[in-house]
């Protein structure tokens, strides 16, 4: 701690703000989530873990938590609606894990609790200033208007986040043209031939006609179901989130006729397909991350999913540059690798979008597509984007398959036995896998918060060691490569 209030402010409790809040209580920094609504909302929202996402989780021995409140294991993904396998990929987690935002929010709050850290409710940012050694956030609660400082404040703060407008910063990109509705729906009689299990991508949703769309998700409950529609080129009038139930029935009834039969109608939300990211995710002592940097149509299930691993990326960097153990230029390599992450997301979003069947022509190169997507290297591109698998950071100056890639968490050979890597990442530091303890020493230089372990073999030709970052990519190797 310090003569400020805190270390760090996140603003918002979504699940970007309770990734980040975690894994900064974690590295032992003191945090302060601020959060404008008194409770929980309890709504579905996001539906899905991807698989990178599931990797990520079980580094900090989270995944055990998600997976008890999950309610369906889907063996792929989608673009534009044609599924995508991730079984090309070298993960444990080749698959989905159907589970409601609400409770991945859930969850992490309570990991949060039990580290000691609340989330600070009914506490509305309205605006900050920073200087060169602190960001000060003004915020509202019952009681009254409070100020509140930290070494740095990050904008976990969603779509319409007050951090990002305050940073005047640019919000480039477009506003699109068309809308989409989603809404749980509980049937006593569900439509004819929707799935009862969310097993697969397959035939969950369609397009209905030029740019017209639908889906149904069985979400776990006998009779609930995830209904999406929209158009990917008009809107109406009235882009409010608040849609009505008549409307919704309306719909219901046009995408699948008189034979289901509707009990109630739990949450209703609409959405548009405004695409923007934020010019910078760095300002000084102020830093933006998931929603409040990005937004997108969340073609592919992949919002979410962004902004935990955003999460992921900042948090260590984040704790250590707080603990004064690496300087601060560090948090600009934050930006640099998960700007462009954001900007790949967009612009498949987009390419999904523009997948839209609206003409003879465009429906011939939608079909031409889904064949290619059947093509072993095709679907790998494809999957290794929308679930985060694919991701690889650059690194300088060497060259080595290890290097700036993901820990694929498969058992490693010690003279104990197998042992699996990810239970060394639990404490949130870096991780060196070794064949001989000689470059231990040589790591440590690097960071105190080391976890060593010894190998009997590493799965790269003429490689000793292995050092992965606490999110789990590689960033050193012994011997180090020509330049
Ligand atoms: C209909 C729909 C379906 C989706 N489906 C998927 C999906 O299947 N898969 C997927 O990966 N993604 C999906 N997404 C995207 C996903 O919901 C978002 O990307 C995700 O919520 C982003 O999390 P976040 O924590 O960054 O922001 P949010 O979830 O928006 O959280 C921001 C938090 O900040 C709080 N806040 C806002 N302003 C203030 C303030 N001034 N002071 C204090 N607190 C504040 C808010 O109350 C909120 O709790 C979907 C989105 C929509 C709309």
């Amino acid at each position: 701690m310090n003569n400020l209030g805190t270390d760090v402010i996140v603003v918002g409790a979504g699940p970007t703000g309770l990734m980040l809040a975690n894994e900064l209580a974690l590295a032992g920094v003191d945090v302060v989530v601020l959060e404008r609504l008194t409770g929980r909302t309890g709504l579905s929202k996001a539906l899905n873990l991807q698989p990178r996402t599931a990797e990520m989780l079980e580094l900090r021995g989270l995944l055990d938590g998600a997976e008890e409140r999950s309610f369906a294991t889907v063996q792929d993904g989608h673009f534009a609606m044609i599924p995508v396998d991730y079984h090309g990929w070298d993960t444990r987690f080749p698959f989905q894990l159907g589970i409601p935002q609400a409770e991945v929010e859930a969850f992490l709050e309570e990991r949060l609790a039990a580290q000691g850290t609340k989330v600070l409710r009914g506490a509305e940012v309205i605006d900050f200033v920073q200087d060169k050694d602190s960001a000060t956030v003004r915020y509202r609660t019952d009681s009254g208007e409070t100020r509140l400082s930290a070494k740095y404040l990050v904008g976990c703060d969603g779509a319409r986040s007050v951090v990002r407008k305050g940073l005047d910063g640019d919000f480039p990109g477009v506003d699109g043209e068309g809308f989409g509705v989603v809404a749980d729906v509980l049937f006593d009689k569900a439509p004819d031939g929707a799935q009862k299990q969310w097993r697969t991508m397959r035939n969950i949703g369609e397009p209905t006609g030029a740019t017209t769309f639908k889906g149904l998700i069985p979400l776990g409950e006998p009779g609930l179901y995830r209904f999406i529609y929209g158009d990917r080129a008009s809107r109406p009038a009235d882009m409010r989130p608040t849609v009505t139930i008549d409307e919704v029935r309306q719909a219901l009834l046009e995408s699948y006729g008189d034979s289901a039969i509707v009990s109630e109608i739990r949450w209703v939300s609409r959405f548009s397909d405004a695409a923007r990211q934020a010019a910078h995710y760095r300002d000084g002592r102020v830093l933006l991350a998931g929603d409040a940097a990005h937004i997108h149509f969340p073609a592919g299930g992949q919002g979410l999913n962004l902004g935990v691993q955003d999460a992921m990326n900042l948090g260590w960097k984040l704790a250590a540059t707080v603990r004064g153990q690496a300087g601060d230029e560090l948090l600009d390599t934050y930006e640099a690798e998960r700007h462009p992450v954001g900007a790949q997301v967009l612009h498949n979003v987009a390419a999904q979008l523009g997948l839209t069947p609206r003409s003879h022509e465009s429906r011939a190169l939608r079909d031409l597509f889904a064949d290619l997507t059947a093509l072993p290297e095709v679907n790998r591109y494809l999957s290794g984007m929308v679930s985060g698998l694919g991701i690889r950071y650059p690194t300088y100056g060497t060259s080595h398959p290890a290097l700036g890639s993901r820990l694929s968490d498969q058992d490693i050979a010690t003279d104990a036995g197998p042992l699996r890597p990810s239970t060394l990442f639990h404490t949130g530091g870096f991780v060196l896998l070794t064949t001989t303890s000689a470059h231990i020493d040589t790591a440590r230089t690097w960071s105190p918060h080391l976890t060593t372990q010894l190998v009997t073999a590493l799965p790269w030709p003429a490689t000793e060691a292995v050092l992965y970052r606490p999110d789990g990519y590689a960033c050193w190797v012994a011997p180090t490569p020509p330049r």
